[in-house]
């Protein structure tokens, strides 16, 4: 037995409707596991109160958003309420091949995409214990109008239909729990034998 070089790193996808508290379970995840790169995506939508550019995402214009579909720049992309969302290949490829493992929050467009392009990304969707904790959450959120919060309802409710076409589901009824498992799940896939075959010389 000899020790070899390196894996490549894991890709995580998760998705979950709008307003289930992905972006505070993330947080509580990358916390806990120092070693992930929370992809930063591409956006067409304008900044909520208290998002910056470069921190929560890279906030572009239609026309930039555009040039990166003809460049062939992104991994995959969507639109989703209205606006264009997207992740740049150049640097998740970087941190993959570094070794690094790269989480992506991404809508269930997206995350299909990835499945076709990238077979060994790990899918996990999380859900609110109902969709009316959902409902209560995205009107206490307060960023957005009656409008907009009864398009991501409906759209909750689409993305639901996906659910079977991931490989775990997490539900986000206490957030150190949810991170907990999804951590668990990333503790599980480290050690599946493909991703160990570095270990060992069989
Ligand atoms: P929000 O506007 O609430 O920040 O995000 C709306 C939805 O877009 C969320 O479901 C989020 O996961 C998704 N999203 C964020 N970035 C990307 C991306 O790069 N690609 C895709 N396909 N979806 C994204």
């Amino acid at each position: 037995m000899s020790i070899r070089k390196k894996n490549k790193g894991q890709l995580i996808v998760l998705s979950g409707p709008s307003g289930v508290g992905k972006s505070t379970v993330i947080a509580e995840l990358l916390g806990m596991r120092p070693n992930i790169y929370f992809s930063i995506s591409y956006t067409t939508r304008l900044p909520r109160v208290g998002e910056a550019n470069g921190v929560n995402y890279h906030f572009v214009c239609h026309d930039e958003f555009e040039r990166m579909i003809e460049q062939d720049e992104l991994l995959e992309y969507a639109q989703y309420v209205g606006n264009y969302y997207g992740t740049s290949m150049k640097m998740i490829e970087e941190k993959l091949d570094a070794g690094i493992d790269v989480l992506l929050d991404i809508e269930v467009q997206g995350a299909a995409k990835v499945r076709r392009r990238c077979a060994e990304a790990v899918l996990i969707f999380i859900i609110p214990p109902s969709i009316e904790e959902l409902s209560r959450r995205l009107y206490n959120r307060n960023t957005e109008s009656e409008e907009v919060i009864l398009g991501r309802l409906k759209k909750a409710r689409e993305e639901y239909q996906e659910i079977p076409n991931y490989d775990y589901l997490v539900i986000n009824e206490k957030i150190s729990v949810a991170a907990g498992e999804i951590s668990a799940i990333l503790t599980a896939e480290a050690c599946r034998t493909r991703n160990r075959k570095h270990l060992v010389k069989i």
